[in-house]
C-alpha cells in the first residue's frame, strides 16, 4: 500500500514539474523582445547614457549625480 502512495507521489511531482516547465516556456514566448534603450544626453558633459542609467533632475538629463550637482552649482 505504501508503495502505491510512493508511486502516486512521484507522478504528482512530475506532473507539477511539467506544468511549471510549460508555463515557463509559454511566458518566454510571450515576452516581447527587449527594445533598444533611449539614449539621453548629459546636460553637463554631453555624453549619451541609456535612459535607465541617466540621472533626471528638473527635466534635464545627466550621466551621473556628480554632473547633476555640477550643473546646478
Ligand atoms: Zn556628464
Amino acid at each position: 500500500m505504501s508503495r502505491l502512495i510512493f508511486i502516486l507521489a512521484i507522478v504528482a511531482v512530475i506532473y507539477v514539474l511539467l506544468r511549471r516547465y510549460r508555463k515557463n516556456s509559454l511566458d518566454q514566448a510571450n515576452t516581447p523582445p527587449v527594445e533598444p534603450q533611449t539614449m539621453l544626453r548629459c546636460k553637463q558633459c554631453g555624453v549619451h547614457v541609456p535612459s535607465s542609467e541617466a540621472v533626471l533632475a528638473n527635466g534635464e538629463n545627466f550621466c551621473c549625480a556628480a554632473h547633476r550637482d555640477a550643473y546646478r552649482a
